[in-house]
């Protein structure tokens, strides 16, 4: 391996820019209505609607947004139990908590975070109401046998597809499956606009609902496209909508979308090619893509062998300039909800968080720098042989 030497720091994430957001913008501020629902809201719905086959598509303000409306959606109540991976965000959960349902965690699969579907049907109760997925890393959850206890049990699915746009489940895009899917376009994800969301609404029955739920519980979107002559308070809501403004800056990026993936799938080939022989000799290991799913190259991770040895390698990269972050502490083990967990173990679930390490990821990262981290690794894991300590 050639000696790559970067003098700049390489942080974890940086916003990609396409170079039109900022002329779409100003044209959004030119039309006169920087609102929701404006030029840019609707190019963006057709966009998903037309790419991706969803039944309506809603831009909310966040995946978080997209999350609460599906609950009220869903008509969850006080003491419903909804199944879900304690191995998530807290916005997964917190979506149906505000509702005053019982979130009932479940473990994540021996192999890959996503939620161990093997062992869902035994978390099943009377009360139970909804499952609610992650496709971890934009890797598809084991849909088949999902949809099948979903409909078994009558129960409602939700996807929070926060990383997976873009990818599929054998050739399904991931979101369109369960009754909603919930997207974001947060900063850090593939797509973004800052802060933003999308709620993907695939069940005809449902979609007049989420209109209204996103317009504050009013009729307003049915007033503007004159079906009825004067709206009012006609149900619960909120305020879900985004600005046309972020609409705009959100259409840029879609118009890079397969630009954007490729550049990122590029990136994560290059780590996974450079890292597979360390891995192949067990000193950690890598993502594994199933093959009924795609791989947006939401994120590249690494399993490390232990806390102790990620925390290791955390600090090596850094006194090298680079910048590598773990992420979710076990929701069923959080100050806020261990109290009311019903004391399972989640072992998986607490080894990813433990072990699991993200690299950076962003489109711009050059194939030098991807060299350069993937040479610091190989250098930590050679001081790890020489301790004796493999
Ligand atoms: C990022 C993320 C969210 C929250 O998305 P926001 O758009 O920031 O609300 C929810 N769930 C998962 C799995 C995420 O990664």
């Amino acid at each position: 391996m050639s000696n790559v030497s970067i003098s700049r720091k390489i942080p974890f994430n940086r916003p990609f820019l396409t170079g039109k957001e900022l002329t779409y913008i100003q044209e959004a501020v030119n039309l006169g209505k920087i609102s929701g629902d404006g030029f840019f809201t609707k190019k963006c719905h057709e966009f998903f609607q037309k790419k991706y086959g969803f039944n309506k598509a809603l831009l909310t303000t966040s995946c978080t947004s997209a999350l609460e409306m599906s609950a009220i959606l869903a008509e969850i109540r006080v003491d419903d139990e909804v199944i879900m991976p304690s191995y998530t965000f807290p916005s997964t959960a917190n979506a149906f908590v505000l509702r005053g349902a019982k979130i009932v965690f479940a473990d994540s699969c021996d192999d890959s975070p996503n939620i161990d579907s093997d062992h869902i049907e035994e978390l099943i109760t009377e009360k139970t109401k909804a499952i609610v997925i992650v496709h971890y890393a934009g890797v598809a959850c084991k849909m088949d046998q999902i949809l099948q206890l979903a409909s078994k049990y009558q129960l409602f699915l939700i996807e929070d597809a926060a990383h997976a746009i873009d990818s599929y489940y054998k050739g399904i895009p991931l979101g369109s499956l369960g009754h909603f899917g919930a997207f974001s376009f947060h900063e850090t994800k593939n797509i973004s606009s800052g802060e933003g969301g999308l709620l993907a609404i695939n069940d005809e029955k449902f979609a007049l609902r989420a209109e209204i739920i996103r317009e504050k519980g009013t009729n307003r979107s049915a007033f503007f496209r004159g079906e009825v002559n004067k709206y009012g308070w006609v149900d619960m809501g909120s305020s879900f909508l985004p600005s046309d403004i972020n609409a705009a800056f959100l259409y840029a990026q879609l118009e890079s979308l397969d630009e954007i993936q490729r550049q990122r799938v590029a990136i994560w080939r290059q780590y996974y090619e450079g890292l597979k022989p360390l891995s192949d000799a067990g000193y950690f290991s890598l993502p594994v893509v199933p093959p009924y799913a795609t791989n947006n190259a939401h994120l590249f991770y690494m399993i490390c062998r232990s806390l102790e040895q990620r925390q290791l390698l955390i600090d090596f990269l850094k006194r090298n300039g680079i910048l590598s972050v773990f992420h979710y502490l076990p929701l069923h083990s959080s100050e806020f909800y261990r109290h009311k967990h019903d004391g399972r173990n989640l072992p998986n679930c607490d080894r990813y968080s433990d072990c699991l390490l993200r690299l950076p990821l962003y489109c711009g990262l050059s194939g030098e720098e991807v060299e350069y981290i993937i040479q610091k690794i190989v250098e930590f894991y050679d001081a790890v042989d020489s301790f004796g300590s493999k």
